[in-house]
């Protein structure tokens, strides 16, 4: 029953944290067997099991409790430091004597389904998890060091949190709009585009939702392990059919549209824009913005075609939310909304709450009971949008240079990551500082 043992006061085993005694006792996750469904051998490791079972619960606990999108644990001289990612930002979380932290690596890589042997080479596993009543889908991925040892990366989802609206990831309605007329126009190419971990497939899964699917013959031929896609028909690829012959078998559906796999490289790209001519297509691509994305699509293919079969790319990044307990509102100057190009009208924006003055050290205001000082809490998407106008087209067709894309999108006053930032900023989503700092951080 090791795997549904649930709570557990930490304390018990760590002597030197006698002072945390008031301390709630921590809650656990449990483990629910590995993604690869292999049997996990938990007799023969017992007494790795004996001895890491409940750290490496404590080390993935922290990291759901304080909604870390990753946790690291790393190997530095004698100790184990683990660091986990929150709304993007580094939090430094334990640390633990070197042997303590392999122990906890081997472990949950036993639990996770990987080869507990296998040091030398990088490998990947998961398992599913629940806390708190709440299921996760942990991914782990292991790096070999030189010294024999390895790193762990376990990446962290929270599977409740899978089905985004559009409203809830809070695209614009103007954008919305502009999705719904693809999906109805039956013809073409729709991206969602951006760099790795920053949301794009959230985004896409969104996007998909825009299409009215009651109204329009929509398929997905993607592999959505893990998603919701009752909202469309999907259709299981033949095994042995390569990409054109599935495409040609679904279109003779009468399908309109198609959610396909993200295009990876020249050949998956050909195929899609060659056959948009008579289906609307879906998909998401890797790229550093929405130019960026157009620029790789025309060196793969050639830019007339793309200028022709792309019919806009939204691509996103996301920037932390000011806690709504504890944000501060202020005035702001004349001067400042002017610099900003913002209206003279808006009479409040919100800010991180002014710490307390350190002479009055005694009135210091209790602690936010929901962001715990950080002022921010969760992060929200700003998007930027690129249209295809018969303008944008003759500057794609004219080469597609990701340059002349974003100039002609300025030209033309499309939607931009930065305005977007400052709708955020406006609607006290967010604050000028952390706009500020997302983009100097590129
Ligand atoms: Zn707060």
């Amino acid at each position: 029953m090791i795997f549904g043992f649930g709570k557990k006061n930490r304390d018990d085993d760590d002597d030197d944290d006698d002072e945390l005694e008031d301390e709630e006792p921590q809650i656990l996750i449990s483990f629910e067997g590995p993604l690869n469904k292999q049997e996990i051998d938990l007799e023969t490791n017992a007494r790795l099991v004996q001895a890491a079972l409940i750290p490496a619960k404590e080390v993935v606990s922290d990291g759901v409790a304080q909604r870390a999108e990753f946790v690291r644990i790393d190997l530095k001289g004698n100790a184990a430091v683990v660091v986990m990612s929150v709304d993007g930002m580094p939090v430094a979380g334990e640390k633990m004597a070197k042997q303590k932290g392999l122990a906890v690596i081997q472990m949950l890589k036993l639990l996770g389904g990987m080869d507990i042997r296998e040091r030398s080479k990088p490998q990947s596993g998961g398992m599913l998890a629940k806390y708190e009543e709440i299921p996760y889908e942990i991914r782990l991925e292991t790096t070999p060091l030189p010294d024999g040892s390895e790193r762990l990366l376990i990446k962290l989802r929270n599977l409740k949190d899978k089905l985004y609206s559009p409203d809830d990831l809070g695209i614009p309605e103007e954008i919305r709009n502009k999705i719904k007329e693809f999906g109805a126009s039956k013809e073409g190419v729709w991206l969602a585009a951006g760099p790795p971990r920053s949301g794009t497939t959230t985004t896409m899964y969104a996007a998909i939702r825009c299409v009215d699917s009651y109204l329009y013959s929509f398929y997905s031929i993607a592999d959505a392990t893990g998603r919701d896609l009752k909202y469309l028909s999907v259709y299981k690829p033949n095994p042995g059919d390569d990409l054109p012959t599935t495409l040609d078998r679904v279109i003779r559906m009468e399908c309109d549209d198609i959610f396909v796999d993200p295009l990876i490289d020249a050949q998956m790209a050909g195929v899609v824009l060659e056959k948009a001519e008579s289906v609307g297509f879906m998909s998401e691509m890797t790229s550093k913005d929405a130019a960026h994305a157009i620029e790789i699509l025309a060196t793969w293919t050639n830019p007339q075609l793309v200028a022709e079969r792309l019919k806009g790319v939204l691509s996103q990044k996301l920037i932390r939310k000011l806690c709504d307990k504890c944000r501060e509102a202020y005035k702001p100057n004349a001067k400042l909304l002017a610099r900003l190009g913002l209206p003279e009208t808006i009479k409040k924006l919100y800010r991180p709450p002014t710490p307390p003055d350190d002479d009055d050290e005694e009135e210091a205001p209790p602690v936010c009971s929901v962001c715990h000082g950080a002022a921010y809490w969760g992060r929200v998407a700003m998007f930027e949008y690129i249209d295809m106008t018969p303008e944008m087209q003759q500057v794609i067709s004219g080469g597609g240079k990701a340059d002349d894309i974003r100039a002609q999108a300025r030209k033309e006053k499309m939607l931009s990551l930065q305005r977007d930032g400052l709708r955020l900023v406006v609607e006290g989503k967010t604050s000028l500082e952390e706009l500020q700092r997302v983009f100097k951080n590129g």
